[in-house]
């Protein structure tokens, strides 16, 4: 049995691990099913959380000059274009040491693979199986090939298979709603707020990414499945979001019709237990969460950081009871949070949304920068 940690999964949580792994000097390699590295998708909102993670293993303050554009307000408004409540983070930004911002997950996948040994990343490898040995674990890939490895990290994902092999093959728990997002040429002048727009049923958002591009998302109740051919999916949104505000067709409008991606929202109920024996789980793989409170990919960023700098310690399974004991209550309270956030933000009924636009203009600034804090406040390690 090799002597080193495999990652299942070259994703942002699995690189991240990866990043800790190599300041620690523990070896490792990931697996990758995918034939070239890289992540689809569109823009992220990177919490000061998991931003002092990645500036810990060295995704330092030039890539998000570079690269982000920085979160000073987070706002909710409605369709009509009413700003609801507007909470200044800079004050948290300041307490956690690290600001928040949106960049483009492809950016930010890039600058975490510079942090780690290219040759520890094998691509082409989808595991299919393990096998529990007494001093290892063996993977095997549908490639037909074996490798090795004293411990194993399921980085895979929403659907992992170190999860199904570990924990049963449960299928995600799908929330109701669906999110298309896109990336569009469009220069808006108003910068760093990362607003949400709310209507009957509907969401949007439009966020600047630099002076020539925004990333916008819009979500909508619907029954699981199905996509439209691209030109008739974005001309069902464009009539859709026609009359929003802040720039919502506009965006959908300037983009290409055939880039405009579409996610149905999942989660999944908690699991007893992320570990066992030699394998344990992190990110979307253990964990995951609806998107509303931006913070699922944040979290497999934090995952991967803890688990590193513990496994720096003991290069043993007792890591992995640590990593949970430190963790999962945390990760757990985001995905319940995250499925009322949108459950609430999904409301249809005019009365409803009355009220949830009452509640949100009367709620003080404080109190929602309180409640964000609790999230944005970063997890030692
Ligand atoms: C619409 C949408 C918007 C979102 N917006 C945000 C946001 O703004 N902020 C935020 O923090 N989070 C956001 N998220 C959540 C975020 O995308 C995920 O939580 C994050 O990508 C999880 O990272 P991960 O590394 O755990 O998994 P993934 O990113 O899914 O990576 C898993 C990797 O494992 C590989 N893999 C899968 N199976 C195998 C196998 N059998 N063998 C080998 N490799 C395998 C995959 O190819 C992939 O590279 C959003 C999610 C969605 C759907």
């Amino acid at each position: 049995m090799e002597e080193l940690i495999a990652i299942i999964g070259a994703g942002i949580g699995g690189l991240t691990l990866a990043a800790r792994l190599e300041r620690e000097k523990i070896p490792y390699r990931v697996y990758e099913k995918a034939p070239v590295l890289g992540e689809v998708g569109a823009g992220l909102g990177l919490w000061s959380n998991a931003v002092l993670c990645l500036e810990k293993v060295g995704v330092d303050g030039d890539f998000w000059s570079r690269s982000g554009c920085e979160v000073f307000r987070a706002e909710m408004a409605n369709a009509e274009g009413k700003i609801l409540s507007s909470c200044d983070v800079r004050p948290v930004a300041e307490k956690v040491g690290a600001s928040s911002f949106v960049v483009h997950r492809a950016d930010l996948h890039g600058a975490i693979y510079g942090q780690i040994n290219p040759e520890s990343v094998v691509t082409g490898k989808k595991l299919s199986g393990m096998e529990e040995k007494e001093n290892g674990v063996l993977l095997r890939f549908s490639d037909g090939s074996t490798a090795s490895a004293s411990m194993v990290v399921g980085a895979d994902g929403l659907r992992s298979q170190v999860r199904a092999q570990t924990f049963g093959d449960e299928p995600p728990r799908y929330s109701g709603q669906t999110c298309y997002r896109g990336i569009a040429r469009l220069n808006i002048e108003e910068r760093h707020a990362l607003r949400e727009i709310q209507g009957r049923g509907l969401r949007a958002a439009v966020i600047p990414l630099d002076d020539e591009r925004v990333y916008w998302w819009t979500t909508e109740n619907v029954t699981e499945g199905g996509r439209r051919e691209p030109r008739k999916e974005k001309d069902y949104l464009l009539s859709n979001f026609a009359d929003w505000a802040f720039g919502v067709p506009e965006a959908i409008e300037a983009t290409d019709a055939e880039a405009i991606l579409r996610n149905d929202l999942y989660d999944r109920p908690p699991l007893p237990t992320w570990s066992k024996g030699r394998v344990t789980l992190l990110g979307d793989a253990a964990h995951p969460t609806t998107p509303n409170l931006g913070q699922g990919a944040c979290m497999a960023i934090e995952d991967g950081f803890v688990l590193g700098g513990l496994l720096g310690e003991k290069f043993d399974a007792e890591a992995f009871s640590e990593y949970e004991s430190l963790r999962k209550d945390r990760c757990e309270a985001i995905v319940k949070e995250s499925r009322r956030f949108g459950w609430i933000g999904g409301w249809e009924n005019p009365a409803a949304v009355k009220i949830r636009e009452f509640l949100l203009a009367t709620t003080p600034e404080t109190f929602v920068r309180k409640s964000m804090e609790k999230h944005i406040a970063p997890q030692g390690g």
